[in-house]
């Protein structure tokens, strides 16, 4: 078997083409939705990933604002801003880059974003609500990884799903979006023995470790959906997900690659998420 690429750069393009309509269609009704991104100190790859969410706002029709704050930012003084997003009318959505330096704990910053315009999915009532099966706001990355499954056809209903990973960005939420689609779950982390034989049962496999090449191709059980969270840069500067690729390929129905796979999906889904605030937020 030779699996099917998923190519997640179109898929994003045709979710930002339905973005791009929606968002016309409310500002036609009086609310252009609004995203305000805050970015605090220099580090140049959260440089990157601001722009981009920033330029793609901007390009769709989105009332667009982004805040640079200066390394050495107090706690009190990121919390004052978001105080004021909060507020802001004309602000639906309001993501703060991750990781903050390192004077800033980022729990209260994130859990003080007004839960409705909580883009990223994080503040504990967003989580609350998923776990409880009424998901409002959801990660980025989960969201668009069941897109990704959905556009390849996979049949979600009854197929064991194995995640490696457990973290609260992906591993955790995409457990419960797969269980809302009627998956058997399984959540591998570090401590799981015997990955090899939890991958091996999957007919969906997520990998979201961050550890290059840790999903071996023979692990994958023939015609399996494999879809790879993880970014790792090798020695030489190549970008390489956790899944050996053309292993898994020999075996895989579809696969994403890295880079092109799930990556273009995240910045697309905070988009589709700023558009679902600015409709909850104004009752549309
Ligand atoms: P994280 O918070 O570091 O979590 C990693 C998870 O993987 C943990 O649960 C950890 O287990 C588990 N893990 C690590 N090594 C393992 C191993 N050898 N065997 C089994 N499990 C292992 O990372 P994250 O934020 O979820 O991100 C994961 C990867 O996805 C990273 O490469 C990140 O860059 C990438 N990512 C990509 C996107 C995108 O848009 N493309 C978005 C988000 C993340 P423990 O809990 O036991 O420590």
């Amino acid at each position: 078997m030779t699996a099917t690429i998923i190519d997640g750069k179109a898929i994003a393009k045709r979710v930002r083409q339905e973005v791009k309509a929606e968002v016309a269609e409310l500002t036609a009704a009086g609310v252009q939705p609004g995203l305000a991104t805050v970015l605090v100190g220099d580090d140049p790859a959260s440089a990157t990933y601001v722009r981009n969410k920033n330029k793609r706002a901007t390009k769709l029709g989105f009332h667009s604002v982004h805040h640079h704050l200066p390394a050495d930012t107090s706690q009190a003084a990121l919390c004052d801003l978001v105080d004021t997003l909060n507020s802001d009318d004309a602000v639906d959505g309001i993501l703060v880059q991750l990781p903050l330096p390192s004077q800033i704990d980022a729990d209260p910053v994130l859990d003080r974003i007004d839960p409705a315009k909580d883009v990223d999915g994080l503040h504990p009532d967003n989580v609350g609500r998923l776990v409880a099966g009424a998901p409002r706001l959801v990660p980025c990355t989960p969201q668009g990884c069941v897109r990704l499954l959905d556009e390849a056809g996979a049949e979600l209903k009854g197929a064991r799903a194995v995640i490696v990973g457990r973290s609260m960005l992906v591993g955790k939420p995409l457990a419960h979006l797969l269980l809302a689609r009627h998956c058997t779950v399984t959540l591998c982390h570090s401590r799981t023995r015997a990955l090899d034989e939890e991958v091996a049962r999957a007919e969906i496999v997520v990998a979201a470790a961050g550890s290059a090449g840790l999903v071996r191709g023979e692990w994958i059980r023939p015609g399996a959906y494999v879809i790879d969270v993880g970014t790792n840069h090798t020695e030489d500067g190549t970008l390489v997900g956790d899944v050996d690729f053309e292993g898994a390929c020999a075996r895989a129905a579809a696969i994403t690659p890295v880079p092109g796979g799930v990556g273009p999906m995240t910045i697309a889904m905070l988009l589709v998420n700023t558009v679902r605030a600015a409709r909850l937020r104004r009752g549309k």
